[in-house]
């Protein structure tokens, strides 16, 4: 089962939470959590103000203060054991923040992944409040990765190996596993991260190796929805959808799953199951090998602060293969994931989630060779299974950049 942020924002989320590992307790159990509420995003800040030598103080109270008044809450009386790991968790951040790195993205998976530390850190404490066999085994001794930090790869066979080794038997101890999503370590032991969001496939490895029955992810909302409900008040809840279809919906941005988490499961034919955490007796979103529903509802995905680059060669001569693999470099070097790209004879589009930084690293690396332009501020809609009707309906009056489109799926880039 994994747990995200939003469903442990406070200490209800904690408790209800909690209780529901206990309903499930009762079969063998890996429970893997996210960070608490938004504290990635407190983190991201965090780091990056470190980075840029910018005090740092003020932001990491705020951290504390959320983790501390959820821990006052679960514990009025206290708990001297999870106060003494809290603090402890605290004084790694504190020391994470004021370390020299190699660069930013070392800095990054070292800081960023301690608020999965301390969520995992939390939850464990409250299930053994409980009375509930409980393990916390960290997943940088269990998820095996190269150093590629920010995005790193994971090392199956290593990690197949420390799994088996250590999470096997202590489920046959009847003990519930309780492990951090989204954080993995290298072979020098170096903290590293799979990628925002994470957390999924984290729960999608450990599903793989153990030959788990199936995979539960918890959400705040029904199951896999076809459109975010907080922006399509007439969103519905997908039944049932092929491994296929889900890795469609999660590659072009439904947030609801990380891309990578299917694979794992599809070649084991493992379920994967998303249910609403508020309700466990709701009729789930199953993720299967069985295609007869794909296609039933049109999905809807939107992703906002999108930049559109465009390249092209100083003198108009093509953009030919090998302008291509320069561009293609320049963006793999500087960890920018394209969401859409599209070529003319003398010029080359594309898209990518802005972040100021990377975009001018990567002007940097092809400012001599080629003219480039920008556009920021934009709007991606992917349609999968469209029809115009709906197609024209979302772009309205909108300014249209781009627009791909195949037999089953349509995607629009816009400016609002
Ligand atoms: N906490 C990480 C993030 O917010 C990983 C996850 O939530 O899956 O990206
Ligand atoms: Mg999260």
């Amino acid at each position: 089962m994994k747990f995200g942020g939003a469903l442990m924002k406070d200490a209800q989320g904690i408790t209800r939470v909690g209780g529901l590992i206990e309903e499930f307790s009762c079969e063998p159990l890996v429970v893997v959590v996210s960070a608490i509420g938004k504290t990635t995003n407190a983190l991201e800040i965090l780091c990056e103000k470190s980075q840029l030598g910018e005090p740092v103080d003020k932001d990491f109270y705020k951290v504390k203060k959320l983790h501390l008044e959820i821990y006052n809450e679960l514990f009025p009386q206290g708990n001297s054991q999870m106060s003494i790991a809290l603090s402890d968790l605290f004084d790694d951040l504190w020391t994470a923040l004021n370390e020299e790195y190699q660069n930013r993205y070392e800095a990054y998976d070292n800081i960023v992944s301690i608020g999965e530390e301390l969520s995992s850190c939390i939850v464990y404490h409250y299930l053994v409040s409980k009375g509930i066999k409980t393990r916390l085994l960290s997943s940088k001794c269990l998820i095996s990765t190269d150093s590629n930090y920010t995005d790193a790869e994971v090392n199956w066979n290593y990690t197949t190996k420390t799994i088996n080794s250590r999470v096997i038997p202590t489920l046959e101890n009847r003990e519930v596993v309780i492990t951090q999503g989204f954080i993995g370590a290298d072979s020098l032991g170096k903290t590293t991260t799979l990628g925002r969001e994470g957390s999924d496939f984290t729960a999608a490895i450990f599903g793989n190796i153990i030959d788990a029955d199936e995979v539960t992810i918890w959400k705040d909302v029904p199951g896999l929805m076809n459109a975010d409900p907080a922006r399509f008040e007439n969103a519905v809840k997908l039944d049932s959808l092929s491994y296929h279809e889900a890795i469609e919906l999660a590659y072009y941005g439904a947030s609801v799953i990380h891309p990578k988490t299917i694979q794992p499961l599809k070649v084991k034919n493992i379920p994967l199951i998303v249910r609403p955490y508020y309700d466990s007796s709701l009729e789930p979103t199953r993720i299967t090998n069985n295609t007869d529903s794909d296609g039933a509802e049109s999905s809807i995905i939107v992703k906002d602060n999108q930049i559109l680059l465009s390249i092209s060669t100083q003198n108009l001569s093509f953009i030919a293969e090998n302008n291509l693999k320069q561009i293609f470099d320049a963006f793999s070097r500087n960890k920018a994931h394209i969401n859409l790209m599209q070529n003319s004879a003398v010029s080359f589009s594309v898209c990518f989630n802005e972040d100021l930084i990377k975009l001018e690293s990567i002007i940097d690396e092809l400012k001599d060779n080629f003219k480039l332009r920008y556009n920021t501020g934009l709007q991606l809609i992917t349609v999968r299974h469209y029809n115009d009707e709906l197609v024209n309906k979302l772009i309205g009056e909108s300014k249209v950049y781009l627009v791909q489109k195949s037999r089953v799926t349509v995607q629009v880039l816009l400016k609002r």
